[in-house]
């Protein structure tokens, strides 16, 4: 006797991300340093010239927001004009899905930009409960650029950006998280000799010819 199950055996359609088998398993580069040190700029340059796709969390957040069905809309706006940390468990589904989508459209596109994450220990929690296994971290691209420069690029933003956060009392609140919340996760990938550190308190091109070093010798692939 046979018991006919033919209907069930294609229910469980595995994401992207889990089928290791047939997809490449994605290499991730996380972005970091302070508010204002160019990491969107620089990253907009590097996806025009080499085979990378460019994550922001901040943008995929601020999307989030305005989205009308969104249930973390005014969650995310207060945490953004305290310049607080959204809770991981939001931002890492919001990259998750960006890189699945990413690569469901084209599985050659197999190379992330992250930028504005791991911000702190929660966010390096959650990609490593949620991605661990799943995506591969080659190193941390860092900006580095002293908070004057930072505070004077934003505030030189904020006339243009309508960003809610671009103005002093959220940029102190910001750099403020930036000092003891990222600087540390920062450190922490230093220890395991996976920073490459550029200094951004220069103009665009100059940094732009040192990101392209780097990314040279680190072997990416030119568009
Ligand atoms: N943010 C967050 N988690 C992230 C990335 C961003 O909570 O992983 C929030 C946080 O409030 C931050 C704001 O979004 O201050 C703006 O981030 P963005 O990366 O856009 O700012 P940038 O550092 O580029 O100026
Ligand atoms: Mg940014």
């Amino acid at each position: 006797m046979f018991v006919r199950v033919v209907g069930s055996l294609c229910q469980r359609v595995p994401s992207v991300l889990t089928r290791r088998s047939v997809m490449t398993k994605p290499n991730v580069v996380f972005v970091l340093g302070g508010p204002g040190a160019g990491k969107g700029t620089q990253c907009s340059k590097i996806v025009e010239t080499y085979k990378c796709t460019h994550l922001s969390a901040g943008d995929l957040l601020r999307e989030e927001r305005c989205r009308a069905e969104s249930k973390d809309g005014q969650l995310i706006d207060a945490y953004i004009k305290e310049g607080k940390i959204v809770p991981v468990e939001i931002t890492i589904n919001l990259l998750r899905k960006a890189m699945e989508e990413t690569m469901q459209k084209d599985s050659s596109k197999s190379c992330f930009l992250i930028d504005g994450f791991p911000r702190n220990e929660d966010n390096l929690h959650g990609w490593t409960r949620v991605m661990d296994g799943k995506a591969k971290v080659k190193f941390v691209l860092f900006f580095d650029c002293g908070t004057e420069v930072c505070i004077n690029r934003c505030l030189e933003r904020g006339k243009s950006s309508g960003r809610t956060d671009d103005n002093r009392e959220s940029l102190e609140k910001r750099i403020q998280t930036y000092q003891q919340s990222t600087r540390p996760i920062i450190q922490l990938y230093e220890k395991q000799g996976k920073v490459r550190t550029v200094d951004a308190s220069r103009p665009v091109d100059e940094v732009f010819a040192d990101v392209m070093d780097l990314l040279n010798k680190e072997g990416f692939l030119l568009n």
